[in-house]
C-alpha cells in the first residue's frame, strides 16, 4: 500500500440523528469512551464528517483496537478506511491498491460488493459512475463483483474535498454511549438475568453502580466468588464501576422469625430498599433488575408490587417481555453464561417452593415493619463493602 495514503479507522455513531441539541455531549461521551477503552490520547481520535476517525500511525496495533471496538457501546459499525482526493481519478488508484492488498491477503478470491455515495452532490461524477468504474476495476483485476456479497464490502464516500473508501465494516454494540443516561444502581445476582439486564441498561447509557447481596460469612470470601468473574465480563463493555457487596445475614436472622411464604418477596423488598438507598448516595437515578415478568413466583404483577412499595425510585427491568431463551441467548453473545450457571452459594438457603403467588401490598408492608426493616438495611449497608474498579 503506498504510503500517501492515510490509513484510519472509521466509526459511525449509532442513534445519533435523534439527538436534536444534545448531539455533541453524545459525540463527546463516545469519544471519551473509545479513549477510555482503547487506550488512546485524545489527540490520536477526531471528529469529522459526522464520524470518528482514529488514524493508524507507525507502531499501533490496528487488529487489537478492532477487537475492542467491538465492546464499545454507542457505535453502530465501524471499518477500515483510507482517504484521496476528491475526484474519479484519485478514487479510482486508491480503490486499485486497496484490491491488491485485499488479493494478497486471501488465499480464495472473495466476491466484492461496491457501494458509493456521495456526501456533497456538486461533483461532475455520480455515486453511479464511481460504482460502474470500480467494477471494471474489480473484474480487470481477477476478482469478482456480487452486490450480495456482505462480508467483503468496499464503500466510497465522497465530501467536497476528500473521499474515505472503507471495507471490512463490522457492526458494532449500538446504544448511547455509557454515561449518558446517568448513573443506575443494578441489583446484580449471580444468576443468568441480571447481567443481562446491566448489559441493556448500559446499552441505555446507564454507568451501573452494582449492589450484590451475598451469603458469604464474610465480605472477603463474596470478593472471591464468581460475582467479579462476571463483573469482569461485564466490563469489557465499560470499565469504570462501583460494587457493593452487602452480607445478608442481618436480614436472614429477622427472617427465620417469619413465615417463609413470603421469603422471596420479603427479601425482594429488602434488596430494594438497599439499592434505593445506594442510588441516593452515589446520586443515581434509577435501579435496574433482572426480572422478567412472571418467570418465578416472585415475579408475579401482584409479588412485584408488594415488593417494590415505598421505593420511590423508578425501577427498571429490561428483561420484562423477553422469554428465558432470549435471556440465554443474550448471557451467551457477551459472555456472562457460563459464569452464571456455575454453581453459587445463593442468599436463600431454605429455597422456599410455597411462596405466595398473589401477596398483598399491606400484608408485606406489614411484615416488613414487623421486622423492622429500616434498621436492618441501616445494618446491613454499615456491614457491606464497596469496591472501586
Ligand atoms: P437472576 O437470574 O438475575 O438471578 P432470577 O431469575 O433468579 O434472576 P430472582 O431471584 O427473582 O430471579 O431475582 C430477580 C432479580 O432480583 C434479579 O434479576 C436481580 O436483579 C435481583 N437479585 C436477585 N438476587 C440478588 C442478590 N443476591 N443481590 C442483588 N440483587 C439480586
Ligand atoms: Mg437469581
Amino acid at each position: 500500500m503506498e504510503s500517501t495514503y492515510k490509513k484510519a479507522i472509521l466509526i459511525h455513531f449509532g442513534e445519533l440523528w435523534l439527538r436534536g441539541d444534545n448531539r455533541r455531549i453524545y459525540i463527546d461521551l463516545t469519544k471519551r469512551n473509545i479513549m477510555m477503552q482503547l487506550g488512546l490520547r485524545p489527540k490520536q481520535i477526531n471528529f469529522q464528517y459526522d464520524k470518528l476517525l482514529i488514524p493508524i500511525e507507525k507502531g499501533m496495533d490496528m487488529q487489537k483496537l478492532l477487537d475492542k471496538l467491538q465492546y464499545v457501546i454507542g457505535i453502530s459499525n465501524y471499518a477500515i478506511s483510507y482517504s484521496t482526493k476528491a475526484d474519479l481519478k484519485s478514487i479510482e488508484k486508491l480503490a486499485e491498491s486497496i484490491l491488491r492488498e485485499i488479493k494478497k491477503g486471501k488465499s480464495k478470491a472473495q466476491p466484492i460488493r461496491i457501494e458509493s455515495s456521495r456526501a456533497y452532490k456538486g461533483h461532475k461524477f455520480t455515486s453511479k459512475q464511481i460504482v460502474d468504474k470500480l467494477v471494471k476495476l474489480v473484474i480487470k483485476m481477477g476478482l469478482e463483483p456480487d452486490i450480495e456479497a456482505k462480508d467483503s464490502r468496499m464503500f466510497v464516500k465522497v465530501y467536497k474535498d476528500i473521499a474515505f473508501i472503507s471495507f471490512g465494516r463490522a457492526n458494532g454494540v449500538l446504544g448511547l454511549p455509557v454515561g449518558s443516561s446517568g448513573k443506575a444502581v443494578v441489583m446484580l445476582s449471580g444468576g443468568i438475568d441480571s447481567p443481562v439486564a446491566s448489559w441493556y441498561a448500559m446499552r441505555r447509557g446507564a454507568a451501573p453502580i452494582y449492589v450484590h447481596l451475598h451469603g458469604y460469612q464474610t465480605n472477603e470470601l463474596a470478593e472471591r466468588s464468581k460475582i467479579p468473574k462476571i463483573l469482569s465480563v461485564l466490563s469489557r463493555y465499560y470499565p469504570r464501576y462501583k460494587v457493593y457487596y452487602v452480607p445478608a445475614h442481618i436480614f436472614q436472622l429477622a427472617l427465620s422469625k417469619m413465615d417463609n411464604k413470603y421469603e422471596p418477596i420479603l427479601l425482594k423488598a429488602l434488596m430494594f430498599r438497599i439499592s434505593e438507598r445506594i442510588a441516593r448516595e452515589e446520586g443515581a437515578g434509577a435501579i435496574i433488575t433482572g426480572e422478567s415478568l412472571g418467570q418465578v413466583a416472585s415475579q408475579t404483577m401482584a409479588n412485584i408490587a408488594a415488593s417494590q412499595q415505598s421505593v420511590e425510585l423508578p425501577i427498571l427491568r429490561p428483561l420484562i417481555g423477553l422469554d428465558k431463551q432470549e435471556i440465554i441467548a443474550v448471557a451467551r453473545k457477551i459472555g456472562t453464561y457460563d459464569l452464571s450457571i456455575m454453581e453459587y452459594k445463593d442468599v436463600c438457603s431454605i429455597n422456599a417452593t410455597n411462596t405466595v403467588t398473589n401477596s398483598s401490598r399491606e400484608k408485606i408492608g406489614k411484615l416488613l415493619s414487623e421486622m423492622k426493616i429500616d434498621r436492618i438495611v441501616e445494618r446491613s449497608l454499615k456491614a457491606s463493602k464497596v469496591v472501586s474498579v
